[in-house]
């Protein structure tokens, strides 16, 4: 019997429960994905005993020698990983350092320009009720309705307009890569900081995919828990002249204690992304979500700028006749998970939104390639087409169960 099992058999159950679920069914939502057995152990380990308030060589607390070690090693790979000067791994998430970088540039009622959320843009990039709406006068930039592509004409000329202080790049449900280079143009042009927000993305930019937008922006920041694969936690990035300020402004800013588990585990994300099977692992990712889109495509389905270059793809379900919901619903009762969402200029409701957002960086890490996402995305059609026979629905289930066994989740031996 477990340690957890005898002391708390509740938690137990539930824990379990949830990990046949990742065994038995397919993981397409876009910001998840299956950590390594070893980014697993790092981050149940003695470390979250510790507090470690400070940084490393200069803590509040005695006894950080060890856990000093670790978070050198967290900042210094993740510096060679993607060419920084300097980097911040405290952030307990990807919303907190994206506060971080705001608080230490930005007065309450300076003005940012970042994309509209209804567009692909993130809570944290001035949506109304979050912090960043709140504090921060916002202007939003979208997509073009014509080709749902970002709308550089309209960047620029509300840069030009408002003068802001920071502009924000980068997105949670935008299928295409992104012009950081251009974003630096811009920002340059009407002396605004660039903030890139990489978290959707980091993994493919480790890979050599996607542009690196550390060459180009003033900060980038990224949750490690998306493509990158690490466990979930956040990371700033930034030139050494915003060092002191940024670090200043995570602890004791924003802060106190870092989970030095968790930046452990980090450490080992920034590891595993070092090595050469991560390349192909981030390739592969987009040649999966460019396979399943095609099946999506040719089964009817319509995708937001008509496709992907990236690891995920918004669907139109109103083109089949149905909504977000009733189809993240029937997929979920066959073992496929996927969230609802709005697709750009959607006539309907955040709860009850035109799409779902799909993607493949999860399956791509239980070793499925093109192939497996035909097959894939033959369920998800087949699902679509039957959310009112729940028979058919169930013999899915079964059938992906089945299939899932080949399929091994890191981590989890079952
Ligand atoms: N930034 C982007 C672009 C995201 O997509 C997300 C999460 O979905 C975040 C920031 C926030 O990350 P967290 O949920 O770790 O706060």
């Amino acid at each position: 019997m477990s340690a957890l099992q005898e002391c708390d058999s509740a938690v137990w159950e539930s824990i379990l429960r949830e990990r046949t679920r990742q065994v038995e069914g397919l993981e397409l939502i876009a910001s998840e994905n299956y950590t390594s057995a070893a980014i697993q152990e790092a981050a149940g380990t003695v470390l979250t005993n510790k507090y470690a308030e400070g940084y490393p060589g200069r803590r509040y607390y005695g006894g950080c020698e060890f856990v000093d070690e670790v978070e050198v090693l967290a900042r210094d790979r993740v510096c060679q990983l993607f060419g920084a000067d300097h980097a911040n791994v405290q952030p307990h998430a990807g919303s907190q350092a994206n506060m971080a970088v705001y608080m230490s540039q930005l007065k309450p009622g300076d003005t940012i320009l970042a994309m509209d959320l209804a567009h692909g843009g993130h809570l944290t990039h001035g949506m109304h009720l979050n912090f960043s709406g709140q504090l921060y006068n916002v202007v939003h930039y979208g997509v073009r309705e014509s080709d749902h592509r970002i709308d550089f004409d309209q960047v620029a000329s509300l840069a030009k307009e408002h003068k802001p202080k920071m502009i924000v790049a980068g997105a949670s449900a935008y299928p295409r890569e992104i012009d950081h280079p251009k974003f630096a143009e811009i920002a340059k042009e009407n002396g605004a900081l660039l903030m890139v927000d990489m978290a959707h993305y980091a993994g493919l930019v480790a890979g050599g995919c996607h542009n690196n937008p550390v060459e180009v922006a003033d900060f980038v920041t990224s949750t490690s828990h998306k493509t990158l694969r690490g466990p979930r936690s956040g990371f700033i990035l930034c030139k050494s002249e915003h060092a002191k300020a940024v670090d200043k402004t995570v602890f004791p800013g924003l802060q106190g204690g870092p989970l030095m588990h968790i930046v452990a585990a980090k450490a080992v994300c920034f590891h595993e992304a070092q090595q050469p099977t991560f390349k192909a692992y981030a390739e592969q990712v987009i040649a999966n979500a460019q396979a399943l889109a095609e099946t999506l495509v040719a089964g009817g389905i319509r995708l937001a700028s008509g496709g992907t270059d990236n690891h995920l793809m918004l669907c139109d379900m109103t083109a089949i006749d149905l909504t977000g919901k009733i189809a993240e619903e029937a997929l979920d009762r066959a073992g496929i998970t996927v969230n609802k969402n709005m697709i750009p200029f959607d006539q309907r409701k955040p709860l009850d939104p035109s799409g779902v957002r799909i993607g493949t960086a999860a399956l791509t890490t239980r070793g499925m390639k093109e192939a497996e996402m035909k097959q894939v995305g033959d369920w998800i059609l087949r699902v679509l087409r039957s959310t009112d026979d729940e028979s058919k629905v169930q013999a899915i289930r079964s059938e992906i169960a089945q299939f899932a066994k080949n399929f091994p989740v890191p981590g989890i031996s079952s």
